[in-house]
């Protein structure tokens, strides 16, 4: 998808409520605070394992007027909020809203498909972001086919810009044994060795639930983790 069609799909998605949903408390998605998750409608990726296809596909239901006046009656009570979705780095207004988050005091995790690396870039050196967790879909090869997405090269430039400012963030992957192999992780792993990545990188078992983007099947196979290379730490998730 290139950038043209990305603002086509916001202005579709009704540019005034580019909130889908609120979860409204979560002490699980932000460790060690308490959040709240705005969950931003649509996505210019469509992997096939999604679990938010609704998110994806539906338009938003919320401005962002009413997602701050939610955070000013919870002051107090919650720490955080998680920006997720959907992938809420194509809002335009994405920097302002995390200004007025701020000023209320609150930190902000943002979920990403790393996409848009000028975003990115400027939250963080305007100090509008507290931890960035950052997608790492599949390795350069098979990147296209898993997400239907085909500038492989932004995504790696925002993997290169987190490394370099030193800024707090984890690189993570959805395993699906049908779609990644051994060697495919191997080959993330080589890359966040080669590009000095310092944090752990976690592997989050794909669950099976129902519906998801592309209709993903119950794993076949057992994803064989003896096969991987520990170049970096590895941490496991729902294995
Ligand atoms: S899993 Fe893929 S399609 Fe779903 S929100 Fe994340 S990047 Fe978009």
């Amino acid at each position: 998808m290139n950038i043209k069609s990305e603002y086509s799909l916001l202005r579709d998605a009704a540019i005034n409520k580019p909130i889908h949903s609120i979860t409204k408390f979560t002490t699980l998605d932000y460790p060690h605070h308490l959040a709240s998750i705005f969950w931003f409608a649509k996505c210019n990726m469509a992997c096939p394992y999604c679990y938010n296809p609704h998110i994806v596909q539906d338009n938003g239901n919320i401005t962002l007027d009413e997602a701050l006046q939610f955070l000013q009656s919870r002051q107090g009570r919650l720490d955080s909020v998680v920006l997720s979705g959907g992938e809420c780095t194509l809002y335009p207004h994405l920097e302002s809203f995390c200004e007025a988050i701020k000023a209320l005091d609150y930190k902000i995790k943002i979920d990403t498909n790393g996409s848009n690396p000028q975003l990115l870039t400027r939250l963080i050196e305007k100090e509008l972001v507290d931890y960035i967790a950052l997608d790492y879909k599949a390795p350069k090869h098979k990147y296209e086919t898993l997400t239907h997405y085909r500038h492989f090269e932004r995504f790696e430039q925002s993997l290169e810009m987190l490394i370099q400012s030193h800024f707090p963030f984890e690189a993570r992957t959805t395993l699906h044994s049908d779609l990644l192999s051994p060697l495919d992780i191997n080959t993330i792993i080589k890359d966040l060795h080669a590009k000095g990545y310092q944090g752990s990188y976690y592997l989050q078992n794909y669950l099976h639930v129902e519906p998801t983007l592309g209709a993903t099947k119950m794993q076949q196979n057992q994803f064989d983790l003896s096969k991987l290379t520990p170049l970096v730490p590895i941490e496991l998730r729902n294995f």
